[in-house]
Order: structure tokens, then C-alpha cells, then sequence
């Protein structure tokens, strides 16, 4: 019987066009049978348990370092990666012999003598059910982790150690959700697209997922409430946000054509590499890259990228227990500004705090409170524990001594935290002196990330203390508009074009302009052509992106009129919504075809 055409709409969160059969991810947890054992049976469920869960450490073991691992090639992936770090680390905790669910599982073996798998789902459904009674709404949601972990020890009874075997390959993967951990063990060599029921546009699996190149669609509800056949076959477009199954063999033409332009257009891009990005009127762009890791140049380099816009520095105090110490700090920073061979490298300041843990804070970080991305984070946690920012100080800037280094202060919502940075800095500077340590003189620029809108509504306040400012797109789109970006509930309400979100960095460019300092743009919106008129427009000198997106964005630029880029800019100032804009830069983009 021919099947129908079916179309299911999500959210498109990584580019590209996968055409294949569908693998539907199974929560293949065996049954559990209720069986009440001898006595003599229970020494061997304890050691079917013992075994069970030492699959289970060895298989974390194995995601956390193929995690690591994938640090060293993405860049947007890494605070991703590092929370997956935690969350793992969070896993094999559970699963200490001392812990209580495992002492739960024994007890049910060796006291109420029941079977092993039996004891684990017991003992796991019990813990999970008490978080979810919590009314810490952070808590109850640790529920989830808690079920995630038990099926994976159920699982492992069946032998199965990770579950990137399961996946064929050439196939798009359909799941009710997929956890980040789960994406970090992709490999997009073999797996072509992936689709899920939850998740929103700047949660971890999508900035994983477009790291990682992998054609993605998150937050189709679809999904989760019908059942489509593994082996069906599909289309999946990660820029329109849609699943087409069983195509038609005329919308299976049509996709196999927009495929083929996009593979020719990456050709094309590749060779824009040396070009200089410049709008039709001869406005020069400088295009910058955002980083974590020195290998990471040779992306930057490679993509024409002209210096590191955003180095997030986060990632040295992550994944440890110590505190990095100034050499190795300096020998870090040292290397990226060496290898960038005198471009550009602006080093932000630690940006902890938040959703972004660092292990190494130890009890510091402990505050979390009700609203932990309002709490002691970034620059806040700096100025509070200034023994430790000054060690990440005195390392920028013996290393900026090698090159071009500047310095970029996170989270600022107010002049004082600019002004004791730059005495703290001040200070540090004249210590490493009587130390004998060779310094650059003048200091380096020192800019501020404008991503509260309370830095945007005083941007022409503090603009005198700073050399640049670069503004956090992200943030600032979740901070004024009170929105998380990575809750799929509210995604639709996520988004940059809001009038709010334009007004506020028109202010900020507006007072760059006036003090004549430069104006970046390092938000996830610089990485993506459809923003970079608007972005030129409302004034940015400076656009900084995931190197991969650089050749796009210059590809973009060299078409644009800088001219009407700003009488674009101006008529979205006046727009009523984000409807509105976007439809002014669709037919911006039209016109310029
Ligand atoms: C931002 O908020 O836009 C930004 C670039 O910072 P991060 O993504 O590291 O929070
Ligand atoms: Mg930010």
C-alpha cells in the first residue's frame, strides 16, 4: 500500500538537508520480571548487580572522554561538552558503592530477596519519585537524570555499553528527546540528521548538533505522540524546521536539488577564504572568531577568520579540581596569541556562574539560589573572589606581550564593576613589574560585553571606560526579553529581531560611535547571513562567529549595500515586531538577489 506523504514542523536548529531512511531511537529498557529468589540465588544477583553497574562506570567513563575528546574540534560544542562532563560525573557519583541507590539495589537483593533487575528500576524509581516531590523545581527536575541513569543500568544487564552502536548508519534519527550526552557520541560521518520532540532552538543538543554539522530538528511535538516505522523513508530540512516522511517523488526531487546548490554553494565559500570582507560601498567588516582552545586556530586561520573576537577562558577552570595557576594560564593564552601570529586575540575574563560550572570553584560556586543565571556569575564572581582574578590577569597580560591580546569583561551591569577590573588590573600590572616580568605598555584594550540591558541602557554612561564593546546577543535576547533560550516551552518567544532586543544594541552603537570605540558582535546572530545586514546596519565594526561560519557570513557581506543596510536597520528600529523586521529583511534580501 503507498503510504502518505507526511509533513511534521519543528524548530530547524542546524542547517542542511539529510535524505534518508529513519532510525526511531527505542527506549529499549528490558522488561522486568518480579521474581522473589532463594537464598541460594542471591550471592549471583548481587554479582549480576556488581557487573551490571561496572559496565555501566566503564561506558560513563567512555562518554566522558569521547566528550573531552570532541572539545578538541568544536568550539561552540565546549560548554556543552563540559556540562555533559558534569552531568556525568553527577552519573558515576550515583553509582559509588557507597551510594544510596546503590545500597537501595543491594538492600532489595540481600534483604528483600528479590531479583537484580527488579532491585535496580525499584530503587531507581524510588530516588526519582523523591526528587520529583521536591519543591525545588531544580531538584524535581533531577528526576529525569535519575530514570536516565537507571535505564542506562538496565540496559547494561543486556551487555549494551554505549549506545552509539545503535544507530545505522546514513539514516536521520528520530527521538523523543536527546539528551546532550547522548549527541556527543554521534558521529557525523555516519549519522545524517537528527529530529527530536523537545528542545529548543539554544539548547545544548541544537548548539551541539550545529557544531557538530549534524542537520538537526528540535521541539516537533509530533514526534512524540505518533509512531512512524524504522526503515521509513524521509526528508529532513535543519533550515525550515521540517520531517517529510514517505516523499513524494516529486518533493524528493526538489530536496535532492536544494542539496546539490548547498554542496556547491560550501565549494564556493571555500574560496573566499583570502578575500576581504567588504560591503558593495567599500565598508570594511573585520571577521572574527570564538574560541576555546589553541588547536582551534588552525580552524580559525583556515576559514579566513581575521582574529579571535571571543576566547571563552571559562574552559581552563572547568573539568578539574584545582585552579588553574598563572603559568599555566599564561602558557594557554600564550600559545592561542602566538599561533594567531599578531591578530587579534580578545580574551574574555572568566565567565562562571550560572549554567556554566567549573568543578575547580569548589564551594564558591555554591550560591546558587532561586535564579542562578541572576546570581554570582561572571564578572560578579571575579570582583568577589579577586584572588583568583588576579591570577587570570597577571597570566593576559604576560602573554599579550607575544601579540595582540585584549581583554573582554563579561556580564557588566553597571560602571563600578568596570572601574575596579580595570584598578584591579592596574594593580597587577605594577606587581608583575616589580617581579620583573616583561609587560606591554600601554596595558591592553580592555572592552566590556554588552549583554544585560542594563550595560545596553547605559552604554553611553560607561562607554569612557571602555576600548570596545561587544555584545552578547544571547544573553541579552534572554535577559530582556526574560526568556531561558534554552527552554523549548518559550522558544517561539526567543528571539533577537523583538524590537526590545534591536533598541537596546542601537544604544550600545550609538555610544560606540560617539566615544569612537569599536562595536562587536559575538552572539550566536553573527554566525548566521540572515542577521549580518541588520547587524552592519545597526552599526557593528566587528562580527565574531564559530570559525565554520566565517566563509557565510563574508559571502553575505560582499553582496550587502552598507547604505541600505543602515535604512534597513532604521525601519526596524520602527517596526511594531519581530514579524515585522523579519519580513523587512526578507524582502531586504530579495531585492538584493
Ligand atoms: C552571549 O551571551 O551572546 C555570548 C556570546 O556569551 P556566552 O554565549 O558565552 O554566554
Ligand atoms: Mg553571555
Amino acid at each position: 500500500m503507498e503510504q502518505h506523504e507526511t509533513i511534521l514542523r519543528g524548530l530547524g536548529v542546524s542547517t542542511g538537508i539529510a535524505i534518508g531512511p529513519i532510525t526511531v531511537q527505542a527506549n529499549d529498557v528490558p522488561t522486568i520480571p518480579e521474581t522473589a529468589i532463594g537464598d541460594t540465588k542471591v550471592k549471583k544477583e548481587c554479582a549480576r548487580l556488581q557487573e551490571a553497574l561496572a559496565r555501566t562506570r566503564h561506558t560513563l567513563k567512555d562518554l566522558k572522554s569521547k566528550t573531552s575528546g570532541l572539545r578538541a574540534n568544536l568550539s561552540s560544542a565546549q560548554s556543552i561538552s563540559r556540562e555533559i562532563n558534569l552531568l556525568l560525573d553527577a552519573h558515576l557519583h550515583m553509582l559509588e558503592p557507597s551510594s544510596r541507590l546503590v545500597r537501595t539495589m543491594q538492600h532489595h537483593i540481600e534483604g528483600d530477596k528479590m531479583n537484580a533487575l527488579w532491585a535496580v528500576a525499584q530503587a531507581v524509581e524510588t530516588l526519582a519519585n523523591q526528587f520529583q516531590a521536591m519543591d525545588d523545581p531544580y531538584l524535581a527536575a533531577r528526576a529525569g537524570d535519575v530514570r536516565e541513569l537507571g535505564s542506562r543500568v538496565l540496559r547494561s544487564f543486556n551487555g549494551e555499553t554505549a549506545l552509539s552502536h545503535k544507530y545505522p548508519s546514513g539514516h536521520i534519527i528520530l527521538a523523543d528527546d536527546f539528551t546532550p550526552a547522548d549527541t556527543v557520541l554521534l558521529d557525523p560521518a555516519h549519522v545524517l540528521a537528527i529530529a527530536t520532540a523537545s528542545g529548543g532552538r539554544e539548547s545544548h543538543t541544537a548548539i551541539m548538533a550545529r557544531a557538530m554539522n549534524i542537520p538537526a530538528v528540535l521541539g516537533a511535538p509530533d514526534l512524540a505522540t505518533q509512531s512512524y516505522p524504522s526503515g521509513t523513508p524521509a526528508i529532513l530540512d535543519g533550515s525550515e524546521g521540517i520531517i517529510i516522511l514517505n516523499p513524494r517523488p516529486d518533493t524528493l526531487k526538489i530536496y535532492q536539488q536544494k542539496r546539490a546548490s548547498a554542496q556547491q554553494q560550501q565549494r564556493q565559500f571555500s574560496q573566499l577564504r583570502d578575500k576581504q570582507a567588504k560591503t558593495t560601498d567599500e565598508q570594511k567588516i573585520t571577521l572574527l572568531a570564538n574560541i576555546e582552545l589553541p588547536r582551534e586556530c588552525a580552524h580559525v586561520l583556515d576559514n579566513g577568520a581575521e582574529g579571535v573576537g571571543l576566547l571563552r577562558s571559562e574552559f581552563i577552570y572547568m573539568n578539574r579540581d584545582d585552579l588553574p595557576d598563572e603559568n599555566e594560564q599564561y602558557l594557554f593564552y600564550r600559545d592561542i596569541i602566538e599561533k594567531m601570529d599578531k591578530r587579534p586575540v580578545t580574551i574574555r575574563t572568566l565567565d562562571v556562574g550560572g549554567e556554566k560550572l567549573a568543578t575547580s570553584m569548589g564551594d564558591m560556586l555554591n550560591e546558587k539560589g532561586e535564579n542562578p543565571a541572576l546570581g554570582l556569575r561572571a564578572i560578579r564572581f571575579a570582583l568577589k573572589f579577586p584572588h583568583i582574578f588576579r591570577v587570570q590577569l597577571a597570566a593576559i597580560l604576560r602573554a599579550c606581550q607575544h601579540g595582540q591580546g585584549r581583554i573582554l569583561l563579561p556580564m557588566i551591569s553597571c560602571a563600578q564593576e568596570i572601574i575596579e577590573a580595570r584598578s584591579i588590573l592596574a594593580d597587577v600590572a605594577a606587581e608583575l613589574k616589580e617581579r620583573g616580568e616583561k609587560i606591554n605598555e600601554p596595558l591592553p584594550s580592555i572592552g566590556i560585553m554588552i549583554e544585560t540591558p542594563a550595560a545596553a541602557l547605559a552604554a553611553n554612561n560607561i562607554a569612557h571606560l571602555c576600548d570596545f564593546f561587544s555584545i552578547g546577543t544571547n544573553d541579552l535576547t534572554m535577559y530582556a526579553l526574560a526568556i531561558d533560550r534554552g527552554n523549548e516551552e518559550v522558544a517561539h518567544l526567543y528571539t533577537p529581531l523583538n524590537p526590545a532586543v534591536l533598541h537596546l544594541i542601537h544604544l550600545a552603537s550609538l555610544a560606540a560611535h560617539k566615544h569612537a570605540i569599536p562595536l562587536v558582535v559575538c552572539g550566536e546572530i553573527a554566525a548566521d547571513p540572515f542577521y549580518t545586514a541588520l547587524l552592519i546596519g545597526l552599526g557593528a565594526h566587528e562580527l565574531s562567529m564559530s570559525p565554520g561560519a566565517v566563509p557565510k557570513v563574508k559571502n553575505r557581506i560582499l553582496s550587502i549595500n552598507a547604505k541600505g543596510a543602515h535604512d534597513l536597520a532604521q525601519r526596524a528600529l520602527k517596526a511594531r515586531d519581530d514579524e515585522q523586521i523579519n519580513g523587512m529583511m526578507e524582502a531586504f534580501h530579495a531585492k538584493e538577489k
